[in-house]
């Protein structure tokens, strides 16, 4: 790396950050410091000085010590407006500009693309990017060129021209290839802002450290699951949606109330609204009926000792009673009065305070809920019409295995049709994920390590099946760990021992993988034990596995050591309680007992064999999200 004496660097940091959020992008921490303060740390030893464009936070800028230059054009007008003032500004022969979001840029950028210019006699030079197979991706912003072209961009601009690659189209440009796509990467949003700050993710072996005896070839269930709750983190992006499209999102915040639910004190009965202290001790008493209250329509009436109000359910309560009585425990003297008898009413009875249900400024729903009809309901109560919920989570799959065939395809000798690949979507549209169904991948290396990229790249999490026991072909693992931070388990249970989890990488994107098993119902069986819960965490949602308890129906044998699900079907036994009965054949590869039961029994690994009648853990099917 060299410093080049001829050449200005310019941090383009005039945006409006919308894809943030709104943020200020250059300022948004990023392992410890502001994205600009890395860029102008890589910058900085390239260049004889270096500048940063920006409209926003003049003083925050400064703050890195360098010269702070707003676009001289008004209006938000893109990098090239940043690059004009740049031109105008600088001093030297060149200007250097690099986006505010590019915390890798190349250490020797302006060492290569000044040699490109200088030897093609070019106007400027900017990055390209090539992977394999595919076109080259130009780079623009990341771009050295002459000031003195000054008034030919200040020509482009001021006939609206704002393309970053327009401008210079009677010039003489020149690419230059850098070999890192990586360090051209920019940070778009909020999200990848955080999946590539990997000062705040975990790496596996931290968390494997933290349990006392770790064999990852004889992991207890409740360690993996522990393993991966620890690992596996929230997406941030946070969007406003219409009440009912909330349905079934995870809230990103509190939704705090702005009224008092009820918002007055009301009646819960039709009856009549009374003063407590005229309840008779014995006897009965007469009361005056002045008025009646409807609900919506309050009545301006403070009812006097020894008189009432017809008032019905939901009918704001009159000044000065505290209770109401219903009409059916009432001797109607026509419409005139009512007479009461001692002993069928207390004071306070059938009324509803103000703020009962929920009080102005308390938190009426908490972040992390997974939003369903009552809580649509509770929202609308509130009179609020939008609701902040996360992103939905992108999740990607694919069933790997030669022997697979798609529905359509003949199926020749050996081979068997992919059901794992429609349970998984089953199951991922059940808890309301963005899916990406990627098809069957071939036992073979590159087809697999494409397919994982390809995911890596466009999704949050990755599902896989088939591929990571023991028996299969060995490549799958070692592609899994070549791309990232993986770890192949054996994990004491049955059905469904191997599993693979950890994150996978790919062009600076990264994603959490879930490598189940190819068996039709151990996928099934891992998907709910390990990975339905790490995908509601990655969602922001806190939504354990509703476990209940049920007496079983009939003995079953069990050793143990390792835990056991079996598919069993729960109903009400004779005397109402719950009761469980297994499936027929428990054969990993059955699915047609997985589909004739209604839940799991979970038989956990400290457990022996269970008697009739003993009580035994269930994970019912229905209602889990
Ligand atoms: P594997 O873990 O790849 O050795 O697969 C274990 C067993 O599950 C084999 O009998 C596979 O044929 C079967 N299998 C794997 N993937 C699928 C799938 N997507 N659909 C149905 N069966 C599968
Ligand atoms: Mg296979």
């Amino acid at each position: 790396m060299t410093q080049q004496a001829s050449i200005s660097g310019l941090i383009l940091a005039g945006g409006r950050g919308t894809r943030m959020g709104q943020v200020d992008k250059g300022l948004q921490p990023f392992r410890g410091k502001t994205m600009a303060a890395h860029v102008l740390e890589r910058l900085a030893p390239q260049v004889a000085q270096v500048a940063i464009n920006a409209n926003q936070n003049p003083d925050t800028y400064a703050a890195l010590g360098v010269p702070v230059w707003p676009d001289d054009l008004a209006g938000f007008a893109g990098p090239l407006a940043g690059m004009e003032t740049g031109m105008r500004r600088c001093r030297t022969e060149f200007l250097l500009t690099a986006p505010c979001d590019s915390p890798f840029l190349p250490r020797d950028l302006a060492a290569r693309l000044l040699a490109a210019l200088r030897a093609q006699d070019a106007d400027l030079a900017f990055a390209v990017t090539q992977e394999p197979g595919q076109r080259p991706q130009p780079h623009p912003v990341f771009c050295l060129v002459k000031a003195a072209l000054l008034p030919i961009l200040s020509r482009y601009l001021a006939e609206g021209g704002r393309r970053m690659d327009g401008w210079y189209k009677d010039l003489k440009a020149v690419e230059v290839l850098f070999e890192d796509a990586d360090a051209f990467r920019n940070i778009n949003t909020l999200d990848e802002l955080h999946s590539l700050d990997t000062t705040r993710a975990p790496r596996l072996a931290d968390v494997t450290s933290c349990l006392s005896a770790y064999d990852p070839d004889a992991l207890p269930v409740r360690d993996a699951q522990r393993i991966i709750r620890d690992f596996v983190q929230p997406v941030q992006a946070v969007e406003q949606v219409a009440l009912r499209v909330a349905l079934g999102r995870v809230l990103a915040r509190d939704i705090v109330s702005p009224i008092n639910v009820p918002a007055h004190d009301n009646s819960a009965m039709d009856g009549y609204a009374l003063r407590g202290a005229d309840l008779p001790a014995d006897g009965q008493v007469r009361l005056n009926v002045i008025g009646t209250v409807y609900a919506g329509k309050p009545m301006d009436v403070a009812p006097q000792a020894g008189e009432c109000v017809r008032i019905m359910t939901g009918g704001v309560m009159p000044a000065g009673c505290d209770s109401v009585i219903p009409q059916e425990f009432v001797a109607e003297e026509g419409q005139e009065s009512i007479v009461i008898a001692a002993g069928v009413l207390k004071a306070g009875d059938n009324r509803r305070f103000a703020g009962e249900d929920l009080k102005a400024g308390s938190a009426a729903l908490k972040a992390g809920k997974v939003i369903r009809p009552a809580d649509l309901g509770l929202v609308a109560s509130l009179g609020i019409a939008e609701v902040p919920v996360r992103r939905r989570l992108r999740v990607a799959f694919f069933s790997t295995g030669d022997e697979l065939r798609s529905i359509g395809q003949a199926l020749d000798e050996g081979s068997v049709y992919d059901s794992n690949r429609y349970t998984i979507y089953g199951m991922l549209q059940r808890l309301g994920c963005d899916i990406i169904d990627m098809g069957i991948v071939r036992d073979d290396p590159a087809a697999l390590e494409e397919a994982l990229r390809s995911a890596c790249e466009n999704a949050d999490a990755i599902i896989t099946s088939g591929g990571v026991s023991v028996g299969a072909a060995d490549y799958t693992k070692q592609i899994m760990a070549r791309l990232g931070d993986v770890t192949f388990w054996k994990i004491g249970m049955r059905p469904g021992r191997p599993l693979a989890f950890g994150r996978v990488a790919s062009n600076g994107h990264s994603a959490f993988l879930f490598g189940l098993p190819g068996n039709p119902v151990a996928v099934m069986v891992s998907f709910y034990f390990f990975a339905r819960e790490a995908l509601l965490r990655m969602m922001g949602a806190d939504a354990p596995l509703p476990l209940l308890r049920a007496r079983s129906a009939g003995a079953i044998r069990k050793k143990p050591g390792r835990t056991e699900y079996q598919r069993g079907i729960l109903s009400a036994g004779e005397d109402g309680v719950p009761q469980v009965r297994i499936t027929g054949s428990q054969g990993s590869g059955i699915l047609r007992s997985m589909s004739e039961a209604n839940c799991m029994v979970v038989l956990h690994d400290g457990q022996g064999n269970v008697s009739a009648g003993d009580l035994v853990d269930v994970l019912m099917f229905e209602g889990l999200v």
